[in-house]
């Protein structure tokens, strides 16, 4: 990078704000509050606002471009969502706030509760979990919770597909409990006599399975009424990982599939912006059986305490995990969910769904004569190629990845799920157009192409980015955040 740093164009004296008269007494700061080592870059407006626009460049955004980035649901994030959840009535209120004069934020939380029962199918909604990996925590221990309430406190095992996100184990060991992993079958489902072999030896200790449908090669489980009719005869329960509603909205309701639990990534299916660590929001919806375990506070409605109005109330379940979450959960989140869901409508919420997966078909028969497809049928909203060639065996799945940054793309998720060899998980979702997923196809072929008559200039991209290629794991383990 040549451009100057802001440290290095700092001037005593300088700076970029008009500050208003005092109009109170002056009075001294306490002692030990200004850190007289910690100095501060001093600028003119305009040097900070260029220094701050070009670091808003230096990242790829879904605001600049195409970001197939699978599983993530990096679809366009409405403006109209950040103008709702920044007016005053929202944005201003405190988590202290006495009920009574927060009843609009508790009703926007209260109906979006209903929203998303509706649209998944269940009989009861908390919105306290912070991500999809929380609310798998929230509702792993609500399984236990009502496993252990029915006196089967011995079951301790929940059952994962190899194709699972990282995040299903990891919150199974969390909870204390041990994870069985299910191989694929060769169409991408769930190995069936697997399954059966695992649900027999471990009968008396399932608490459950967690499965992602459609899962994360972007295909819906053939045997999923099977599946679900097989974990509840031993006694288990059904998690849904929801990080894939994009594909069934308005189409298949969870609940009605047999999945007992739910978690919904609001950030992903339901536009709020994520990326670089959040907010996030993973509310989890659970049957009427697991409705009085979900974590507390959720909002009530009472029609009794006013005529006009309906009241609405912090309630805790009556054998409730708990809270999982300070105050109520990232209401910024809920907000712009609220709005989403709220311009679309039931139809709008189809046409996701519909969109979605027509994109995402589009783009693997523009590329799958060049990109093997090893799981080859229709697709939900997202599909897994190879990122290798038999003619170029030099060139990895990365290489392809890194070079269409040149071109200005955001890479699909690589090497995942681990169950394809160089995985490009390539998820286009609905709010691309035709023209956009046509020049990402032209850039995928090109690079193919490349991969056999250029192989060095793969192996040396990114050409154009503000980094080259980074020693990832040292960046992680030795993560400098000061500029000095
Ligand atoms: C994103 C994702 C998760 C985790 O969700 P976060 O909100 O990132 O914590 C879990 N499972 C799948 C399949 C996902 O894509």
């Amino acid at each position: 990078m040549t451009e100057p740093l802001i440290f290095e164009i700092s001037r005593p004296g300088r700076c970029a704000a008009i500050l208003p008269a005092l109009d109170v007494p002056r009075a001294e700061l306490p002692e030990g509050l200004v850190r007289e080592e910690l100095p501060l870059p001093e600028v003119g407006e305009l040097d900070l606002v260029r220094h701050y626009t070009r670091l808003s460049q230096l990242n790829h955004a879904v605001d600049i471009g195409f970001y197939p980035l699978g599983s993530c649901t990096m679809k366009y994030n409405p403006k109209i969502n950040e103008d709702l959840c920044r007016l005053p009535g929202f944005a201003n209120l405190h988590p202290y706030q006495a009920e009574e004069t927060a009843q609009g934020a508790l009703q926007l939380i209260y109906v979006l509760q209903e929203l998303l029962k509706e649209i998944g199918g269940f009989a009861g909604v908390s919105l306290q979990p912070a991500a999809g990996a929380h609310g798998e925590l929230t509702g792993v221990l609500i399984m236990r919770a009502y496993q252990c309430h029915r006196g089967e406190s011995q079951r301790d095992v929940i059952l994962v597909p190899d194709s699972a996100h990282g995040t299903n184990p990891a919150t199974t060991s969390m909870s204390g409990l041990s994870v069985i992993e299910i191989p694929s079958d060769e169409r991408g489902n769930v190995n069936m006599s697997a399954l059966t072999a695992a649900c027999q030896t471990y009968s008396n200790r399932l608490v459950g399975m967690m499965l992602t449908n459609p899962n994360t090669l972007g295909l819906f489980d053939e045997n999923l009424e099977a599946i679900t009719a097989l974990v509840h005869r031993h006694g288990g329960l059904m998690y849904g990982d929801g990080a894939n509603m994009n594909a069934l909205l308005g189409v298949a309701r969870p609940g009605d599939l047999g999945f007992d639990v739910l978690h919904y990534n609001l950030h992903k299916t339901f536009s709020t912006p994520h990326g670089g660590g959040g907010p996030g929001s993973g509310p989890v919806g659970v049957a009427e059986h697991l409705v009085d375990f979900l974590p507390g506070p959720v909002v009530d409605v009472d029609y009794d305490q006013s005529d006009e109005y309906p009241y609405f109330t912090l309630v805790y379940p009556s054998k409730s995990i708990g809270r999982v979450k300070a105050f109520y959960g990232h209401f910024g989140v809920m907000v712009r969910a609220y709005t989403y869901i709220r311009i679309l409508g039931a139809a709008g919420l189809r046409r996701v769904a519909e969109y979605s997966v027509l994109n995402a078909n589009y783009l693997k028969s523009k590329v799958e004569g060049t990109y093997h497809v090893p799981h080859d049928r229709i697709c939900m909203h997202e599909f897994v190629c190879e990122g290798h060639f038999a003619d170029a065996p030099d060139v990895h799945a990365l290489d392809i990845s890194k070079r269409l940054i040149d071109y200005g793309f955001h890479p699909p998720t690589n090497y995942f799920p681990l169950i394809v060899p160089e995985a490009l998980m390539i998820e286009p979702t609905e709010t691309e157009s035709k023209e956009a997923l046509d020049q990402f196809a032209e850039v995928l072929l090109r690079i193919a192409e490349e991969a056999r008559t250029a192989p060095e200039v793969l192996h040396e991209a990114p050409h154009n980015a503000p980094t080259r290629r980074l020693d990832e794991v040292k960046a992680a383990r030795e993560l400098i955040l000061r500029w000095k």
